[in-house]
């Protein structure tokens, strides 16, 4: 019986996930408890797969932090049993990011949630708040040294510039196929394009959009999106080198709201929801030390791939 299998047959009510790959793992856990067989059929799947499923919701931050309103409301829904599932889970994306007084606030139902309902804490180590680590059984995701992953990387006769650009954008977990093929797509043509697109005219990149839109308009991640299916790589490459000098906050907000809007344009499409899947439990998040340039340039690879061929929603 696998680590999932096992919390699944007992689940706590309370669990802080520490790790690169936390959201992946809550993802599939939830999947599991929901449909043992994780059948990707039966309406379970289906709605977990779209995002729509009535009994998950999942917690992520507005603006700097989650914020003591986000707790609240939280705290209001959770009084009401699940809809269609056996429990009703709340994923709280990054502990790091609650608020203080939010934290507090989490503190007071932990002590004594609903019997039907789950709490997933999603961080990134066990350096958090120590009155929330005491309330939550603690779920440390293992992390593969650097040569393991290599090794394996080495036996996909992927080239030395491939690998170490996977190394870099995983930091210590396998990188999935789609990283995988983007990585194989774009990584040899990365030094002729990055020549080519300093040449390029602004317009061609933006069109109607401007570069501010992006960080403050939902509407504009779609029309990128939308445009995106048909970027060059050159101008792909462009476009990541515009976002990467971006404040963080500004690209976390991109990033998060590109995948929404995909999502969306993905969801009238069920053969692109996999893709979409994919590229949601890369590890995105915006690591200390991490090479911006490289995640964006790979994040925005990936999404020409699966916005290519969509239409309007
Ligand atoms: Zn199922």
């Amino acid at each position: 019986m696998n680590l999932i299998e096992s919390l699944a047959r007992a689940p706590s009510h309370a669990m802080l996930v520490v790790g690169a790959t936390a959201a992946q793992f809550a993802k599939r856990f939830v999947q599991h408890l929901f449909c043992p067989q994780e059948c990707e059929k039966c309406p379970h799947c289906t709605k977990l797969a779209h995002g729509t499923h009535p009994d998950l919701t999942w917690v992520s931050k507005a603006g700097k932090r989650i914020g003591i309103d986000q707790v609240r409301e939280l705290q209001q829904k959770a009084l009401y049993p699940p809809l269609e599932a056996p429990k009703k889970i709340y994923v709280i994306e990054s502990v790091e990011d609650l608020s203080l007084e939010a934290a507090n606030s989490l503190l007071k139902i932990l002590e004594a949630p609903p019997r039907y309902v789950i709490f997933i804490l999603l961080a990134k180590s066990t350096n958090i708040l120590p009155t929330i680590l005491s309330r939550c059984r603690i779920i440390k995701l293992p992390t593969l040294p650097r040569s393991q992953i290599e090794k394996l990387l080495r036996e996909r006769s992927l080239s030395d510039s491939e690998i170490e650009a996977l190394l870099e954008l995983t930091k210590g977990a396998l990188p999935d196929e789609p990283l995988i093929e983007a990585v194989r797509k774009f990584i040899p043509q990365r030094p002729a394009l990055q020549q080519q697109f300093a040449k390029l005219p602004d317009n061609d990149l933006w069109g109607a959009l401007t570069e501010k839109d992006l960080f403050v308009r939902r509407e504009a991640q779609i029309e990128l999106l939308r445009r995106l299916g048909s970027y060059t790589s050159a101008q792909v490459l462009a476009l990541a080198a515009v976002l990467s000098k971006c404040d963080p906050e500004e690209l976390e907000f991109f990033i998060r709201e590109a995948l929404y809007a995909l999502r969306q344009l993905a969801s009238a499409e069920p053969a692109k929801i996999q893709a979409v899947y994919a590229l949601e439990t890369a590890p995105w998040k915006l690591q200390r030390n991490a090479n911006v340039q490289l995640l964006v340039e790979s994040l925005l690879f990936m999404l020409r791939e699966s916005a290519s061929g969509l239409s309007a929603p």
